[in-house]
């Protein structure tokens, strides 16, 4: 199915220009061909960080020829001047959120919002909540608790005192994985603990935390066999978009019970009456800290295309 004279490969990283490509164990620059910029539409760059390609080895550069069918991808918006699309990453098996207690805080808020979005690109999710030996005022049961009754599994660890490390290592071995997680939560303490001799020590710290803190694109570290695990750029607050209120509600999978026992059908659990997750929230059978993240995300999105007038 490859183009004649081609080569199937992966892409580590790049920006439009020129992008890193994993070719049989050895790493390529090339840039993509003309007519993959033909019909990119909303979307900013045509190649993204883990796109199985096919390239052209004769040209100089070689190029970027095809992109295969992405399985999944997950995207942000450029920037508010430029609101097209930019894939963060493509084909990958999971994301797990890494997140800290302790230095720095758990954040509820970017947890929800990169969860959501998984809901919302289907892409499996899970949670690591790293540096638990720091955990003096008790965080962590109560965060535990909160994600697990909402189904995503959450693996404690502490790179520190090597702690959850198997369980992680578990997870991780022969899928691709992105961690996704603010600076200082310990990534690439984490890796360097789980496969920092199989990729020799420095090599991999030094490939992992190069620009780490102003680069702007994801990349793809090939770890051993089929592992890979995907490193995103820091990302400050990960809005959804594309989608409308009505649909949010179906990215809280704790909200699920409740989503059909509101008064109106389509309650948006926003200032309804009669609202079930407002009542179990109330009651404290759903974490306020979920509800206050999805009222947030709620607010920046279009109203539903149905007229808004039916919520009673
Ligand atoms: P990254 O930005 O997510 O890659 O975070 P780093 O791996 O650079 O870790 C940030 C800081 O947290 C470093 O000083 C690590 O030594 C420290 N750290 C990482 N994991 C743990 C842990 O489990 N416990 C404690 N106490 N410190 C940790
Ligand atoms: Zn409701």
């Amino acid at each position: 199915q490859l183009p004649a004279g081609t080569r199937l490969g992966r892409v580590l990283r790049g920006d439009a220009r020129v992008y890193h490509v994993l070719i049989d164990g050895e790493v390529i620059q090339a840039a993509p061909r003309g007519r993959l910029f033909e019909e990119l539409g909303e979307v900013r760059t045509p190649v993204a960080v883990g796109d199985r390609v096919a390239v052209s080895l004769d040209g100089d550069p070689p190029g970027v020829e095809l992109v295969l069918p992405r399985d999944n991808y997950l995207s942000k918006v450029s920037s508010s001047h430029d609101p097209r699309e930019q894939i963060l990453f493509a084909n990958v098996d999971q994301l797990i959120n890494v997140a800290s207690v302790g230095q720095p805080g758990f954040s509820s808020n970017r947890t929800d919002r990169i969860l959501a979005a998984c809901e919302w690109q289907e892409i499996p999710a899970s949670i690591v909540l790293n540096k638990v030996d720091l955990d003096a005022r008790g965080d962590v049961e109560g965060i535990v608790e909160t994600y697990e009754r909402a189904g995503y599994e959450v693996i404690q660890t502490s790179a520190e005192k090597r702690e959850g490390l198997e369980r992680l290592r578990a997870k991780l071995d022969g899928k691709t994985t992105v961690l996704y997680g603010a600076s200082g939560v310990g990534k690439s303490t984490l890796i360097n603990e789980l496969y920092g001799m199989k990729l020799k020590i420095g090599k991999i710290s030094r490939f992992w935390s190069q620009g780490k803190h102003t680069t702007t694109f994801s990349r793809a570290i090939p770890i051993d066999g089929d592992t890979w695990v995907v490193d995103t750029p820091g990302i400050r607050v990960f809005r959804l978009y594309g989608l409308n209120k009505g649909q949010l509600r179906h990215l809280f999978p704790d909200f699920a019970p409740y989503n059909t026992k509101c008064r109106f059908p389509n309650c948006a659990h926003d200032h309804e009456p009669d609202c079930a997750v407002v009542n179990a929230v109330e009651a404290g059978e759903l974490a306020t800290s979920r509800y206050l993240s999805y009222v947030e995300m709620l607010d920046e999105l279009a109203p539903p295309p149905e007229d808004v007038a039916t919520y009673g």
